[in-house]
């Protein structure tokens, strides 16, 4: 036996790292060994293609696992292109040198470059047997080569490396399992369940069988007529993998059940996805995606627990079972996976989120799913509305968060109810029906549809015949705010100050109304104190006597939401108590403002208190407030 050689230096504090920290599941050493396996065979399989090699085709190769439980060994086989005494010393001698990417730099240029879809480029793979094994051994033939080599390791203190027999050409490896300790048990590796679980999960996709004996039973022949049937043990060759995954076959050999089925099975939903995104790209990016929109949010999806991502595979192997990034928090409900034969099988979540491919995946997935709502909402309105109900509040999240970064991705896709016929609109709607002379889109916000639309705030502009958005999620009316403006139309608040409605001469008869009323607005704003900005008279009431409004850019929702929020800081909104000069309780007001001072304070605080209720705030003072409604009963 040859005498034991060391690992290159490096690699022998790689290897420990590798075997102690960088994978954290150890059970994906199966997942490498088999991607190197079929990687070996594509290798083989784009010699023969290129250099004309007759006799080999695809059917011909495969991947075998054994288990030998007395032994406590698994064994994998494959018939790939194997490796010579060099490769043997290069590739499994020296990590993190990775002899695929070697490959894919000589032979990957011009019109075949497209054809090598190689999943191991990163050159420690194949050391994540250690995490399970006490001993590798790798028996290896290269292709159209004469000898075999043994190569041979129990971990960093080294490898050997000797001739040996094998029949055909191809690369067997051969791990002895550790021992169990009290805190760890390897003995799972062995079981036939547990590997088909994992080629399952792991490599399904792999486009070569993956083939395991399995011992099943059945009855005798020559007792199977007889009253005591016999039964005998035998051996089945099953394969455990289905090799070509349903998004890379075509549309047009895909049904909507073929979807669906997948989805629930995949996605453990028991409903069917309200929409399919299938599609594939090549070009800068190539891969392929399979996405679904839930027909119903999960029951967590507005709470911290939910994770949004999607699955990702690396030519067909699973690498990441949720990836974050392909995904904006807006668009956070899809599920689905992408297939890229572009991204390197790189070793930890860290480097994946600094590749170049995958953001330029994660946007092209952006600008898809954009697409496919708004194809959604043009055709088939009540489906969209649907969707709205579950992910609208999302939508509008993502409108308010980053500043209003994403406006562009999603101001087209928000749905508010319109102040006519209680339908939902969208902007596009909205501004499309606009009145000639109408500046802005109006907004109105409060608990309900109902409670706004009785609010005194927008009976002038119901008067009018102008349309009024009606807000009633928390988020609305910060989105809006973001939003600044619509397709050149500002929006506002119908509950600030100035709607922008009154022509000249109305502002002028405002004004001086307001001047020949003046003592009397002072002395009411003298009565409710720091509690209002300022008491002025209003054009906007018709029916009720009071209002309020406020200025600034803090409105009265902004307020409650805010203040709803746990913090200690408490926002105040600047409020105006708006009056309306029409109404016969003005009147009263002037009468008071002459006779009784006392009771003008008094009718100060009811008007206000009753403002406060319609606007759905609380009185500041119920006891005081009934004292002087009881008091005016009497
Ligand atoms: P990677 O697969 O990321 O390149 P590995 O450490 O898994 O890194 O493997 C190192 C190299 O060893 C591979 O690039 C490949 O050249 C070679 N190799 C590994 N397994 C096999 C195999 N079953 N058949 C042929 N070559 C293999």
């Amino acid at each position: 036996m040859s005498r034991t050689k060391q690992f290159k230096a490096e690699s022998k504090r790689l290897l420990d790292l590798m075997i102690n920290s960088i994978y954290t599941h150890r059970e994906i050493f199966l997942r490498e060994l088999i991607s190197n396996a079929s990687d070996a065979i594509d290798k083989l399989y784009y010699h023969a293609l290129s250099e004309g090699l007759s006799g080999l085709s695809r059917e011909d190769f495969a991947i075998d696992i054994a288990l030998d439980k007395e032994n406590r060994t698994l064994t994998l086989t494959d018939n790939g292109c194997g490796m010579t005494k060099e490769e043997l010393e290069n590739n499994l001698g020296t990590i993190a040198k990775s002899g695929s990417l070697a490959f894919k730099k000589e032979n990957g240029d011009g019109e075949n470059a497209k054809d090598i879809d190689i999943i191991g480029q990163f050159g420690v793979g194949f050391y994540s047997a250690f995490m399970v094994a006490k001993d590798v051994k790798v028996v290896s033939k290269a292709f159209g080569s004469e000898e075999a080599w043994c190569w041979q390791s129990q971990g960093v203190e080294g490898y050997t490396i000797d001739p040996c027999g094998k029949e055909s050409h191809g690369t067997q490896i051969e791990l002895t399992l550790k021992d169990n300790t009290e805190d760890e048990n390897y003995d799972e590796f062995l079981e036939t369940y547990r590997v088909r679980e994992l080629v399952k999960k792991y490599s399904d996709y792999i486009r070569y069988p993956i083939r395991l004996p399995v011992q099943k039973s059945r009855v005798k022949e020559d007792t199977k007529d007889s009253e005591k049937p016999e039964y005998e043990s035998y051996t089945e060759i099953e394969t455990l993998n289905s090799m070509v995954p349903i998004w890379k076959k075509s549309k047009s050999e895909l049904t909507k059940e073929d979807y669906n089925n997948f989805y629930k099975e995949k996605f453990m939903d028991f409903e069917d996805p309200m929409r399919v995104i299938h599609s594939s790209t090549e070009g800068t990016a190539t891969y392929n995606a399979l996405l679904f929109i839930p027909a119903r949010a999960p029951y967590n999806y507005y709470t911290r627990d939910f994770e949004k991502g999607l699955q990702l595979y690396a030519s067909g192997v699973l690498i990441m079972e949720k990836c974050p990034d392909l995904l904006p928090d807006y668009f956070s409900f899809v599920r689905g996976l992408v297939d890229s034969q572009d991204l390197s099988l790189n070793i930890s979540r860290e480097m994946l989120q600094h590749d170049r491919q995958l953001k330029i995946i994660a946007s092209r997935l952006e600008k898809k799913i954009k697409s496919e709502l708004e194809s959604l909402l043009k055709s088939d309105r009540e489906a969209y509305e649907k969707f709205f109900s579950n992910f609208g509040l999302q939508l509008k999240y993502g409108l308010y968060s980053d500043y209003g970064m994403h406006k562009d991705v999603l101001q087209d896709l928000i749905l508010f109810t319109s102040s006519f016929e209680k339908k939902l609109v969208t902007l596009a709607d909205y501004v499309s029906r606009m009145k000639e002379e109408q500046k802005y889109i109006y907004y109105m916000s409060g608990e309900t549809v109902e409670r706004i639309d009785h609010l005194p705030q927008i009976e002038l502009l119901k008067e009018k015949g102008y349309e009024v958005l009606y807000l009633t999620d928390d988020v609305d009316e910060f989105a809006l705010t973001m939003l600044r403006e619509y397709d050149g139309k500002e929006f506002k608040n119908a509950a600030s100050g100035d709607l922008g409605l009154e022509s000249e001469e109305e502002k002028e008869a405002a004004k001086k109304l307001g001047e020949e009323n003046k003592e009397l607005l002072e002395a009411m704003q003298k009565a409710l104190g720091d509690r209002v900005a300022q008491v002025r008279l209003s054009s906007r009431l018709k029916s009720h006597p009071a209002c309020l409004s406020s200025d600034g850019d803090l409105s009265l929702e902004m307020e409650k939401v805010l203040n709803a929020m746990p913090s200690d800081q408490k926002v105040k909104a600047q409020r105006v108590l708006e009056l309306n000069a029409s109404h016969p309780v003005f009147q009263k007001l002037r009468e008071l403002q002459r006779e009784d001072s006392q009771r003008l304070e008094t009718y100060t605080s009811l008007l206000y208190n009753q403002a406060l209720l319609m606007e759905g705030l609380p009185v500041e003072d119920p006891i005081a407030f009934s004292n002087q409604i009881c008091e005016l009963m009497q």
